[in-house]
């Protein structure tokens, strides 16, 4: 069976969206987003339309800010001081990647930690290895977890996790809120030996890679869980070109218990943790 991660968004973002009525009526606060982007990279600029439409839906004031390619870096990191000291915004993202001139570490730094809702300051990843409740929670690893319990249940106690991917945006964190779930974690990545085998040991197979299909029917455990975090375009005759998973979808559907689609399983699940996040910062800061 198919994780409908389209469906299960909609119904995170609905009821973000009666917390979000709450608060302003409560506290007189609406959550405030800024998303900076440098450049013009087209699948950057739909992305940033999309969080920023959604921004708007559920009531929280959306903010773009529009940076050219050839911002120097210190202008930017002036730009998130500014958003730093302003009491109307609570979530800052600076959309990835940013042109190769600026230390993307160092922008990542500069973000306020309790504004940082993508969660990729150190404040907040040192949180989440610690398991401090307060740390904000990268947006992917999130959705994937509220994901997987969509098909097994709120209690992960025991499972035996395969995480393919180690980047400190998905792999790692994913990794460790499985952990924080009891799961026995395996961190698989790009120099780990008979992967296939590995894989075919886990109840819960997360994939983030990047590479189009590249698991197969026989990595996967029959009935396991398989969360597809990958966005591969791959070319088709029209030229058009379509988005595959880091899952062989066809061949894997009918061995896993249940599986993300792609499009339709993470990724709009990332989109509805960042306005879950944005809410949380405007909650305990605003
Ligand atoms: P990344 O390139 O930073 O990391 C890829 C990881 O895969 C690395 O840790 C590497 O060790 C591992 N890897 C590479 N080749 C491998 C191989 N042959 N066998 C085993 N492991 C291998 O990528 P990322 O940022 O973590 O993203 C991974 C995928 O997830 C990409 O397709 C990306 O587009 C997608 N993504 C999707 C969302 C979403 O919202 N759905 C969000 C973030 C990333």
């Amino acid at each position: 069976m198919n994780i409908d991660g389209k469906a299960l968004a909609q119904e995170l973002r609905d009821t973000l969206a009666v917390e979000v009525k709450q608060l302003k009526d409560e506290r007189g606060i609406t959550p405030g987003l800024t998303v900076v982007l440098v450049g013009e990279d087209p699948a950057s600029q739909v992305y940033v339309r999309n969080k920023a439409r959604q921004t708007q839906e559920i009531g929280m004031i959306s903010n773009k800010i529009d940076l050219p390619a050839d911002t120097s870096q210190q202008a930017l990191l002036d730009q998130l001081h500014r958003l730093n000291s302003d009491p109307a915004v609570h979530g800052i993202l600076v959309q990835l990647p940013l042109p190769s001139h600026i230390d993307e570490a160092l922008v990542i730094e500069t973000i306020a930690p309790e504004k940082d809702v993508d969660g990729f300051h150190p404040m907040n990843s040192g949180g989440l290895c610690n398991g401090d409740p307060n740390a904000l929670v990268p947006c992917t690893p999130q959705g994937c977890i509220m994901l997987a319990k969509k098909h097994l249940g709120d209690n992960l106690s025991g499972k035996h996790a395969v995480v393919i991917g180690r980047s400190n945006i998905v792999g790692k964190p994913v990794a460790l809120l499985l952990l924080q779930e009891s799961c026995t974690v395996t961190i698989a990545h790009s120099r780990t030996q008979n992967l296939p085998e590995l894989c075919a040991q886990a109840d819960i197979l997360v994939a983030a890679v990047g590479r189009p299909e590249m698991v197969k029917a026989e990595w996967i455990k029959p009935g396991a869980t398989v969360i597809d975090v990958g966005i591969n375009r791959i070319p088709t005759d029209d030229g058009k070109g379509r988005l595959v998973g880091d899952v062989d979808y066809a061949e894997a559907q009918p061995v896993a218990g249940a599986i993300t689609p792609v499009p339709g399983g993470v990724g709009p699940m990332t989109i509805a943790c960042l306005l879950k996040n944005t809410l949380e910062a405007a909650r305990r800061f605003g």
